[in-house]
């Protein structure tokens, strides 16, 4: 019987991978698509932190600042000292699964999991490879199947709350400014999120996320801020911004989109899923050590990502659900106020898109006038989970 299986080899099903072969436990990586990476769903945007985890050249284009676009086509910039990584993605989930085979991981392609049972002392899984339908059986097993994770439906029934439907194209036109992202916010661009145009080179891409369905007619008015750029591939999907209230159970795991541990106010959740796919592997070696699986163990997971990114997650989910209740004319007279050189100059020195908490906290310490606007607007309550 394997140690640990491992279901899907995205980022974070690669690094639990890598890092639980690393340890000599051996592990089967699962991945249903017949290549590592693709198709691309995702912009690509990191910090620096990401390479403290990943060794990976994969890299498009380094940005510094941000364009941010309100209603009326007011634009403010934002200028930051540190550079943001700009990733090819697909070479970057190869670089991570290399790193899982390196260490000894046997990683499997076209590889669909269907069934996951957990019975007695071992989990048991059914997955289709090359149109057989195949068995596999383990102490462990680790989700990192994605945002319609099948191991989530069977062990867990239940779905993150909130979900972002996206769309994405890579476009054949050259933003001027190479340096910064462009950020759309207002109805026109999305319902509760933003619109983005991430620049590399001669070719940019221009997506969005809106809360609810229209992403695909949503994006055909933003595509008329780019006149002269021809389409050359198309992408999207759902993006969870809302972590479970529940994400290990007895001899399973769930990290990154799986379980919802991902940033709400922008989506990002390749750092996230990495984090989570680090603590997960850590808690799934104590539980070898102890020899006990039991939920009540490996409940020590959800104490180990919290420690690292909890707090960020549950205030940035707050602070998301209050964003997206805002109008357009709310979001214009917030950008009055944004716009002050002092309020700049904090975002510029302190905004993380990690950690974006500690600047809106000091944002609104220091300017509480901002907090009644969000206040005269429509909260939209509701629990993490559904
Ligand atoms: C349009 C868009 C733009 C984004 N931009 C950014 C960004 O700029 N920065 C950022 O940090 N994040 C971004 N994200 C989010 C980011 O892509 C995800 O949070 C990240 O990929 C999560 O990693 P993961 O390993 O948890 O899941 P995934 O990357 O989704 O990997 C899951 C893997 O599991 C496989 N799989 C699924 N089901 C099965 C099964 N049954 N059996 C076997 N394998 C299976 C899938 O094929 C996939 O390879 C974006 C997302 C979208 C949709």
């Amino acid at each position: 019987m394997l140690d640990v299986i491992v279901a899907g080899a995205g980022p974070a099903g690669s690094y639990a991978s890598y890092r639980l072969a690393s340890m000599g436990y051996s592990v089967l990586n699962l991945e249903e698509h017949r290549e590592i990476g693709r198709p691309v769903e995702c912009t690509g945007v990191v910090t620096s932190r990401v390479f403290g985890y990943v060794k990976s050249s994969a890299v498009a284009n380094r940005v510094r600042g941000a364009n941010v676009f309100f209603p009326g086509n007011r634009e403010m910039h934002i200028e930051k000292s540190e550079e943001t990584t700009v990733i090819y993605r697909d070479s970057f989930d190869r670089d991570v699964s290399a790193m899982a085979i390196s260490a000894g991981a046997d990683v499997r392609l076209d590889s669909r999991i269907t069934e996951v049972k957990v019975a007695g002392d071992s989990v048991h899984i059914k997955y289709r490879h090359e149109g057989n339908l195949l068995e596999a059986a383990s102490s462990m097993i680790v989700g990192a199947d994605g945002a319609n994770s099948v191991v989530r439906k069977s062990l867990y029934g239940s779905r993150p709350s909130r979900i972002v439907s996206t769309y994405q194209v890579d476009s054949a036109v050259r933003l001027p400014d190479q340096e910064s992202v462009n950020v759309y916010l207002g109805s026109e661009s999305s319902h509760g999120f933003f619109a983005w145009a991430v620049p590399t080179g001669d070719i940019t891409r221009i997506g969005l996320g809106t809360i609810g369905p229209g992403a695909r007619d949503l994006f055909s008015r933003l595509q008329k801020r780019f006149p002269e750029g021809r389409i050359l591939s198309v992408t999207g999907g759902p993006i969870p911004i809302a972590y479970l209230s529940r994400t290990s159970g007895p001899r399973s795991l769930l990290v990154g989109d799986a379980a919802g541990i991902v940033k709400p106010l922008t989506g990002g959740g390749i750092y996230t899923g990495i984090v989570s796919a680090h603590h997960a592997a850590s808690a799934i070696n104590e539980a070898f050590q102890n020899q006990n699986f039991s939920a009540n163990f490996l409940s020590r997971y959800e104490r180990y990502w919290k420690s690292q990114l909890g707090r960020e997650l549950w205030m940035d989910g707050i602070v998301q659900r209050v964003f997206a209740g805002l109008s357009d004319s709310s979001l214009s007279r917030i950008y009055s106020m944004l716009s002050s050189p002092d309020v700049v100059h904090m975002i510029n020195s302190l905004g993380d898109i990690d950690y974006p908490s500690r600047l809106v906290i000091r944002m609104l310490i220091r300017h509480p006038a901002i907090l009644m606007n969000f206040f005269r607007n429509r909260v939209v309550a509701g629990s993490a989970d559904a």
